[in-house]
């Protein structure tokens, strides 16, 4: 009981997924596809774990996915790094992070976080003892406060963790957003975790630029990817973190003490699919826009303020257009409660992304990497209720 996460609740992922259960609901909360990943990388993990591939691997990962995960830094980003020096498997980009964060925070250094923010950053800077520096960003463009950001910098600032493609809001950072935070960062010699995991997630055109690329922050930036989100295989949790030789051992060593190893057999699945095609990567984020695109729609036609999202799985609801009508006037915890309850749709309380009190309570998430039926049985479960 008396432990410092005694202050950290069940996470709102796992609360609304039993409330869904509970209520026979459609489940638009947790953010995981209700398709398979690609057929090979599947194929790929079956085999070696036929093959014998069952017994700790490397610590920083086997050969194979170290090697894909270089090349694949080379083929999107241009950017060269190190199989043998500069690339960590994790179990998940939770456990990845976790690692950076040990990696670089000692007691009493202080992380800049930006709100909303996925909700293992906060407990785990916590836990390291770090002192969290909240930025917020504001709907309905979730523009980077750029005096907010340079204040919440000073002299004991020792990382940012932040999330691009992002999560919840599918804010995608834009170049000159990144190099405003480059500027920081080098300024104020600290280190970036970079939560990217939904890189390979961005619609109309816009694109992914890892902050790693910009100049002066190839020593700087711990990257980190995720095989649950660029597969579509969310319970494999395989990570991986790419970042300086100089940061490396570090990183290494955190793992060691949290999971030590990953699945070996996940591991080569998870390199089989790295290497994929370029038309791959280009149809996974065409399928996932195509998928946004249908519940968007839906939802606005119900009534719903619908935000723009540019990458992620999720969309961002403003429910008020809807309260009036409806004679509803809680808050978003109960706004999703209510549809789980009773329209048989389960979405997630944004403000379950803020760490302080006076966040803005009307807004829901919903998840769209779902099958065309189930957005559409979704869909008609709202409208009926509305
Ligand atoms: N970061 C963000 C922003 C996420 O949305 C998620 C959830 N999928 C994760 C990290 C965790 O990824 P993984 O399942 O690979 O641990
Ligand atoms: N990342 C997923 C989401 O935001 C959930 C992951 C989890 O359940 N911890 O919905």
């Amino acid at each position: 009981q008396n432990s410092l996460l005694s202050a950290t609740g069940t996470t709102i992922f796992t609360v609304m997924s039993a409330l869904a259960v509970q209520h026979g609901a459609i489940n638009l909360g947790q953010g995981f596809p209700d398709y398979d990943g690609p057929e090979d990388v599947i194929d790929a993990a079956a085999a070696a774990l036929r093959d014998g591939r069952n017994q700790y691997p490397p610590l920083t990962g086997v050969p194979e996915l170290r090697q894909a995960v270089a090349a694949h830094n080379r083929r999107f980003y241009g950017l060269e790094a190190d199989p043998n020096a500069e690339v960590i498997v994790t179990s998940g980009a939770t456990e990845a992070i976790t690692a950076c964060l040990m990696a670089v925070l000692n007691p009493g250094d202080e992380c800049v976080l930006i709100e909303p923010l996925y909700d293992t950053y906060l407990p785990v800077v916590k836990l390291l003892g770090a002192i969290p520096r909240l930025v917020r960003l504001s709907p309905p463009d979730w523009a980077l406060p750029r005096a907010d950001l340079a204040a919440a910098f000073g002299p004991k600032t020792k990382a940012i963790l932040f999330n691009t493609p992002m999560n919840p809001t599918g804010k995608v950072f834009t170049g000159a957003e990144l190099a405003f935070l480059a500027d920081l960062i080098a300024k104020h010699d600290c280190y970036a975790i970079c939560d990217e995991v939904y890189e390979h997630l961005t619609f109309d055109g816009w694109t992914h630029i890892p902050l790693m690329t910009l100049p002066g922050m190839r020593e700087r930036c711990m990257r980190i990817g995720s095989a649950g989100k660029t597969f579509s295989l969310t319970g494999w949790k395989v990570g991986y973190i790419t970042c300086d030789r100089s940061l490396a051992p570090n990183v290494a060593k955190a793992h060691q003490n949290l999971t030590f190893t990953t699945p070996p057999n996940l591991q080569r699945g998870v390199a089989v699919g790295l290497m994929k095609d370029d038309a791959y990567f280009a149809g996974l984020s065409t399928s996932l826009q195509a998928r946004r695109d249908r519940l968007a729609k839906g939802l606005a036609e119900i009534g719903f303020g619908v935000l723009e999202t540019r990458g992620s799985y999720f969309i961002t609801t403003d429910f008020r257009p809807l309260m009036a009508p409806l004679g509803f006037n809680g808050d978003d915890v109960a706004f999703c409660r209510a549809i789980t309850e009773e329209a048989k749709v389960t979405a997630i309380p944004v403000t379950a992304f803020y760490a302080s009190q006076d966040a803005p309570g009307h807004y829901a998430r919903f998840a769209f990497c779902k099958g065309e039926a189930v957005l559409d049985e979704a869909l008609a479960r709202l409208r009926a209720w509305v």
